[in-house]
């Protein structure tokens, strides 16, 4: 009888989830034991609450992979809002000035630049989808600790019980305990930054268009839902966050308002509210023997561009897939040099993203009239520069492509 691998994925995240769903589904299906384990209640999603206070921006590409195992469809028939339209402006110009980074869907023959979507819709539909096979589902069970055994990992779960892994993926997130277990380093470095985040009724209508206008203390984003409300995510200084997680209905409208440039008129407050610490993270590896490390647990990169989630579906996607070819190969799928196929294919790209905003937003808070006069000529030339700009889009497109 062929051998059977035991994968544990630790977290049931939006990548935790989509690592399970595609391994379960995979030409390789039949020679896995699979279980997902994540300390938190089972996610679920009510069509009747509001929408959540998560949202992420889903680019075509991470759609591509959900489609594959039939969780999109659950996505967009529930409540996605599609954004055709992308600006992106310097908070000392004009919305609708010369410098303003503008695409649209229409210039790239695609009917839209991604989706908004309510994390927890992602993680419900990819739930419902691995309730139909025979993935071990284990919510509401803490982890007491994880050790390395002869053959692999021993997940030790805080009910005494013990689950024997060949191969343990870490999902579980910017404080990853298997990250921490395992004894892999990262750099971290904050941006002294917090986002804070809720949702606001614009006097002006939305128009499919996701927003977003970079300040000297960070970048507010504006992304539009399907019930014409919008979504903010304020990166700014903590007592920013602070003050605005304390004032009123009122005093937060006129703050956002007045953040935004009134793009949208006056904004009402119509939503809870947030804050997220931001800090910029890198795993020195991602794999070890037995081990790989997937999602935010890998790596964390400010929310300023919407990339987190759609890196972590592209590490699911390749992990998967490294995955399956190993054993149709006859190898062991936990080995390292197997191991160091996924790592090699999705680190150096994980990097460059992590890069690429850290420096935007440094460019965009540096306060210099030389370097702010510098940036918008370089937004003027990029809009006229076609290869560029057609580069710029396919990344932020096919960011989750497989
Ligand atoms: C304000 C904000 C806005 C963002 N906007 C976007 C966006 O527009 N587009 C985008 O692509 N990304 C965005 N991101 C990033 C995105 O939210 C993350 O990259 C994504 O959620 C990471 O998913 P994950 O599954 O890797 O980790 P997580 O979502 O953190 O999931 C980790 C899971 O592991 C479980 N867990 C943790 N520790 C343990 C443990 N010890 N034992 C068992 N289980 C455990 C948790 O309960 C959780 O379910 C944003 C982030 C922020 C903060």
């Amino acid at each position: 009888m062929k051998r059977r691998y035991d994968i544990v994925v630790v977290g049931g995240g939006m990548t935790g989830l989509t690592v399970a769903s595609l391994l379960a589904q995979g030409r390789s299906a039949d020679a896995l034991k699979l279980t997902v384990v994540d300390a938190a209640p089972r996610p679920r999603f009510d069509p009747d609450e509001d929408i959540a206070l998560r949202v992420s921006a889903i680019a075509t590409g991470s759609a591509d992979i959900l489609d594959s195992i039939g969780a999109w469809q659950m996505v967009v028939s529930a409540r996605a809002c599609p954004y055709e339209h992308m600006r992106v402006w310097d908070g000392a110009d004009d919305p609708d000035g010369p410098s303003t980074l503008k695409f649209d869907a229409d210039e790239f023959a695609v009917a839209q630049l991604g989706f908004i979507v309510e994390n927890l819709l992602i993680q419900d539909a990819l739930l419902k989808v691995l309730d139909r096979t025979d993935v071990n589902l284990r919510f509401d069970t803490p982890i007491a600790a994880i050790v390395r055994t002869e053959s692999g990992h021993c997940v030790q779960l805080e009910d005494g019980r013990e689950m024997d892994a060949d191969l343990l993926v870490g999902a579980d997130g910017a404080r990853s305990l298997v990250r921490e277990s395992a004894g892999i380093e990262v750099t971290r470095r904050p941006y002294a930054q917090t986002a804070f985040v809720t949702h606001l009724r614009p006097r002006e209508q939305h128009g499919a268009t996701a927003r977003q206008r970079f300040l000297s203390d960070g970048p507010l984003g504006m992304l539009p839902l399907a019930d014409g409300r919008i979504s903010v995510v304020w990166s700014t200084t903590d007592v920013n966050a602070r003050r605005a997680m304390a004032a009123s209905d009122e005093e937060l409208g006129s703050m956002l308002t007045e953040a935004s440039d009134e793009v949208l008129g006056e904004l009402s407050v119509a939503g809870p509210r947030g804050t997220f610490p931001l800090c910029a993270q890198h795993a020195r590896n991602y794999v070890l023997p037995r081990l790989a490390l997937i999602g935010d647990a890998a790596h964390a990169v400010h929310p300023l561009a919407g990339q987190g989630a759609n890196l972590g579906l592209a590490d699911a996607s390749t992990l998967s897939r490294v995955v399956e070819e190993a054993i149709r190969k006859g190898e062991h799928p936990g080995d390292r040099p197997v191991l160091r196929r996924y790592e090699r294919a999705r680190k150096g790209a994980n990097a460059t993203m992590l890069h690429l905003m850290t420096g935007l937003n440094q460019l965009f808070a540096a306060g210099s009239p030389t370097i702010g006069e510098l940036r918008r000529a370089g937004m003027r030339l990029f809009n006229v520069s076609g290869p560029l700009r057609e580069r710029a889009v396919k990344v932020a497109l096919g960011a989750g492509r497989r």
